[in-house]
């Protein structure tokens, strides 16, 4: 039996489908959307298809950008012999906002969970080897998460740059572990940083 108008009744199970929404957000949610004015719903609507339809992958960096190089890449004062592998873009936020980091990013997309059935495929590894070979890099700093997938990935990359004779690093263990980075204060991201270790 349907308690709602098959148009609620359809916001809700898409609204539900997204993380961390459970059935009751998703109800509130849904509520909430028929009480606010149509053009603030219009506006929600247009900027989750505008963000989605007009945001790219960075051509060099892989992190998310509406231009075919995002602002990083393409600042000739960023030092681009210097590579942060990241897991995700929230991760080089996290990194950017400290101020203090003036190389450049590769963002994964992921990390590999044999768990999850994540392999070396499925996050844009290739993508850093093909950028390593094409450019000239002195550091590729491994900033993946402390979690056992953040690890696993650290240690693989390590494992296929290391014949390439350039010099890998990995963030010190000032970042706890299994935490996540975005979630992790400025200081304790420099530290982490500058502690690097070379692996
Ligand atoms: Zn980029």
């Amino acid at each position: 039996m349907e308690y709602y108008s098959n148009h609620i009744s359809n916001l809700i199970e898409q609204l539900s489908s997204l993380p961390g929404i459970g059935a009751k957000s998703a109800q509130r949610l849904a509520f909430h959307i028929m009480n606010m004015p149509p053009d603030q719903v219009q506006k929600l609507a247009e900027s989750m298809t505008d963000a989605r339809n007009k945001v790219q992958y960075c051509k060099s960096c892989y992190t998310l950008t509406d231009q075919e190089e995002c602002p990083i890449c393409s600042n000739s004062d960023r030092d681009h012999r210097v590579i942060m592998v990241v897991e995700n873009p929230r991760d080089l936020a996290a990194y950017e906002k400290t101020g203090k980091y003036n190389g450049v990013y590769h963002v994964l997309h992921g990390a590999i969970s044999p768990m999850l059935g994540i392999g070396p495929d499925d996050i844009k590894l290739k993508e850093l080897m093909q950028r390593l070979q094409n450019q000239d890099v002195d550091e590729v700093i491994i900033a993946t998460n402390s979690s056992l997938e953040g690890e696993t990935t650290a240690m693989y990359i390590s494992k296929l740059i290391k014949p390439s004779g350039i010099k890998v690093s990995r963030i010190a263990s000032g970042v706890p572990v299994g935490g996540d980075l975005e979630y992790i204060d400025e200081v304790t991201l420099l530290r982490a940083l500058e502690g690097r270790v070379e692996l």
